[in-house]
């Protein structure tokens, strides 16, 4: 793991309602756990993730919400130089699925403009309580222009390859800007680095803050 060189460090948010899953799939993403127990209360800011895109090590730094969501109160703060979103719902949850739209009209207002933005549908193990069709999902997804997955963090399914997609959505975006050399030694200027830097070294631990 040490002589893993990572050459980008990319800002990604979870967003959608409450129980949707956004955590278990951070859970399941970085850890490969998965648990029934609802963890709203426990205030995660971030957890770290590197994958590597064409040979190239992306840190992923996964951003989510405390349970603000619950109350409509994530902030411009929260939204400020992210590179890619998840917006999930949970097709067991007709509710979380109609409040699709709203959550897009935040980030039309709140995210960068050049964010790359997934569609979730969670819970995909739960064929039997399913309540939105995948044809919805589609539907949705195409309505608002972005790529769609259904989605099982209790399973696994389709975790690696939602993280991997929008990890590659957005090294293809900074691939094609000039990309800024950074050095944190010189730099006393952190606040930025949040995004499209190339950094001299990172390691791959999986971290809270
Ligand atoms: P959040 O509020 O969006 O962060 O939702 P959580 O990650 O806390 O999950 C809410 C509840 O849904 C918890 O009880 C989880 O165990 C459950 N859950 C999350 N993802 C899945 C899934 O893919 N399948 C099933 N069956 N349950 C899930
Ligand atoms: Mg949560």
């Amino acid at each position: 793991m040490s002589e893993d060189r990572c050459e980008h460090l990319v800002k990604i948010l979870m967003i959608g309602e409450s129980a949707v899953g956004k955590s278990c799939l951070i859970q399941r993403f970085t850890k490969n756990e998965f648990s029934m127990h609802h963890t709203s209360t426990i205030a995660i800011d971030f957890k770290m993730k590197v994958i590597d895109i064409d040979g190239t090590k992306i840190k992923m730094q996964i951003w989510d919400t405390a349970g603000q969501e619950r109350f409509n109160t994530l902030t411009s703060g929260f939204f400020k130089g992210s590179d890619g979103i998840v917006l999930t719902y949970s097709l067991t949850d007709e509710k979380s699925f109609q409040c699709v739209n709203k959550w897009m009209d935040q980030i039309q207002k709140l995210a960068p403009a050049d964010v790359k933005v997934l569609l979730i549908g969670n819970k995909s193990d739960l064929e039997e309580e399913r309540k939105v069709t995948r044809e919805e999902g589609e539907a949705m997804a195409e309505k608002h222009k972005v790529k769609f997955y259904e989605a099982s963090a209790k399973t696994g399914e389709n975790i690696q390859e939602l993280f991997h997609d929008i990890g590659k959505q957005i090294f293809e975006k900074i691939s094609q800007n000039p990309v800024v050399n950074f050095n944190p030694q010189k730099s006393e200027k952190l606040s930025g680095y949040l995004s499209k830097r190339k950094l001299p070294c990172c390691g791959g631990s999986t971290k809270n803050e």
